[in-house]
């Protein structure tokens, strides 16, 4: 098939994921179920996983030799909200307009996904010496939830794919780090009184400040523990208190505070760091001197969301592939995250490579350039032709 008619049944296809609204609360399983169908009938082999509620569903799917190794394409089915934002058009309708395509998801980020799944059926005519996958998760846009049981399933089955594709907007240039993105909420359970008597109660506001000076503490000791040459802008992990609440009158203790904070790791080890420091600082200090006024108050930290960072390596095979495959010129950093340090974080090198601007993301009106889903089908012809030849500096 040429190019041109690629590109036809892309928008197309591109046309029917949109229809499918697929926003992160609501669950992704017809879309996946539509996907699986799609990529069984191209003669691929497929699997698929629910969440423990059913509602959502990961779909791994395969094309070529039944080998561990390969090539991930990595995308996901779910979508931000559309509720407030003021649309020119049926957000759940893509509609063509000036080289355009408009729609929820257009950009991010069903249109990678339309294209792997056009060029399904040309990977499998193709006789490949090297696997490719197609990894298309749930609830990325709310903490990677379906990435992590996804990776985890790979570590599982004993997969073990060598370079990971995650086709994240960045215009179709090549990516191969951004920094993690962790955040928390800790709640802080004090004992309420009297303002007249404040060692009769346990007031939160008061532990809450202590645990948010902590924070900006520790933010200040990691800008020393950052790698040499730490590429990223700050080049260290950064802690930010967002928000602080608590009680109700200037003459009562209050008995609830809450902190909502986030770090943004430049290594893992950072987010080790700060998890310890944290517990020692709420275990040894804050708890005994609360609970010695009354047992029965607490702190207690909900994890909101844990997505890894990619972290640039000196070697990756995953950006030598598509640095072969497309001529770049070096690899660049995101401000944004994505799914792919958790497939780094399995061993699996990865870059984050697709089309649309991250800039159209999220928004009302978001599009995707016809051209720049053209520019990814005719990257994943090239990908399926160097699949064939086999092994890539003997990586894949
Ligand atoms: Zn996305």
């Amino acid at each position: 098939m040429q190019h041109d008619d690629h590109l036809i049944e892309a928008k197309h296809l591109l046309s029917e994921l949109v229809a499918f609204p697929s926003i992160s609360a609501d669950g992704n399983v017809a879309i996946t179920d539509f996907l699986a169908a799609a990529l069984q009938a191209s003669g691929a082999r497929i699997w698929t996983e629910p969440d423990a509620t059913g509602q959502k569903l990961n779909l791994f799917a395969t094309i070529g030799p039944d080998a561990p190794a390969g090539v991930i394409l990595s995308g996901h089915t779910d979508v931000v909200p559309v509720a407030d934002q003021p649309w020119s058009t049926d957000p759940f309708t893509l509609t063509e307009r000036d080289g355009r395509l408009y729609g929820r998801g257009s950009c991010d980020m069903k249109g990678f996904i339309a294209a792997c799944v056009t060029m399904a059926p040309a990977f499998a005519r193709r006789a490949l010496k090297v696997p490719v996958h197609f990894a298309f998760t749930y609830d990325e846009e709310i903490g990677c939830f379906g990435a992590q049981a996804l990776t985890a399933s790979l570590v599982a089955r004993g997969l073990r794919p060598a370079a990971a594709i995650i086709g994240e907007p960045t215009m179709m240039q090549l990516i191969d780090g951004h920094k993690g993105c962790y955040e928390y909420t800790t709640w802080i359970t004090g004992r309420e009184g009297h303002g007249s008597s404040p060692d009769l109660g346990v007031n939160a506001v008061e532990y809450a400040a202590r645990f948010a000076l902590k924070l900006i503490e520790l933010r200040e000791r990691l800008k020393t523990m950052a790698p040499d040459d730490c590429p990223f802008d700050p080049p260290h992990t950064t802690i930010n208190p967002g928000l602080l609440s608590g009680g109700s009158a200037h003459n009562i203790i209050p008995g609830k505070a809450r902190i909502d904070w986030e770090m943004r790791p430049v290594q893992a080890s950072d987010a080790d760091f700060v998890k310890d420091e944290i517990a020692r600082f709420v275990n040894d200090t804050l708890l005994p001197a609360m609970q010695g006024v009354d047992p029965g108050c607490t702190i207690q930290t909900e994890t909101v969301a844990e997505v890894a960072g990619l972290v640039p390596m000196p070697d990756n095979p995953a950006r030598d592939l598509v640095t072969e495959l497309t001529g770049a010129n070096g690899a660049g950093l995101v401000p944004f995250g994505t799914e792919a340090g958790l497939f780094q974080a399995i061993g699996i090198p990865s870059v984050i490579y697709g089309p649309g601007a991250i800039a159209q993301a999220h928004k009302p009106d978001e599009y995707l350039a016809v051209e720049q889903l053209a520019q990814c089908l005719r990257f994943l012809d090239r990908l399926g032709a160097r699949l064939e030849r086999g092994a890539v500096a003997g990586a894949l």
